[in-house]
């Protein structure tokens, strides 16, 4: 699965659903279905129906080498499935974030963010410099830090 080639086209909502060419990028922040893993589902985790989507993912960023991700999803998802999956090419770090902590006072669910850093290219020494800066959604500093143009 992991070696299976991946598509540079996607269907595109956004342009009536014709296929849309998905450019390089160093920086991915996305998430993947959670639907396996929440407490408001049948939590069947990889058993479930929507593995294939994150393993897709996962097939997409490996065969990228996409430096950065950022993946968001439910605090019950295991960790140690992204780090079975991507733990050789990647560092894998994950952490828990409550609504509140950005001032979303009036939502009330925990959220994992999994940050995904690329072996070899001096992230995983600078990950909580490239926390704060995608949290406080500034640019640069810290993607030149890495070599990253990100913007
Ligand atoms: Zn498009």
């Amino acid at each position: 699965m992991m070696t299976a080639p991946v598509s540079d086209y996607i269907h595109c909502k956004r342009h009536g659903g014709c296929l849309c060419k998905l450019l390089p990028s160093d920086l991915d922040i996305s998430g993947f279905p959670c639907v396996d893993y929440s407490p408001a589902g049948k939590q069947l985790g990889v058993h479930g129906s929507s593995f294939p989507a994150l393993l897709a993912l996962c097939a997409w960023h490996r065969q990228r080498r996409t430096k950065l991700a950022l993946l968001e999803n439910v605090p019950e998802f295991p960790i140690s499935v992204l780090e079975a999956l991507m733990g050789d090419l990647y560092v894998v770090k994950p952490f828990y974030m409550e609504p509140s902590d950005s001032g979303c006072e009036f939502l009330s669910r925990m959220r994992v963010f999994i940050l995904l850093m690329l072996r070899g290219q001096g992230a995983s020494q600078n990950y909580t410099s490239i926390l704060r800066w995608l949290c406080l959604a500034t640019p640069p500093p810290v993607g030149k830090l890495l070599g990253l143009e990100l913007w």
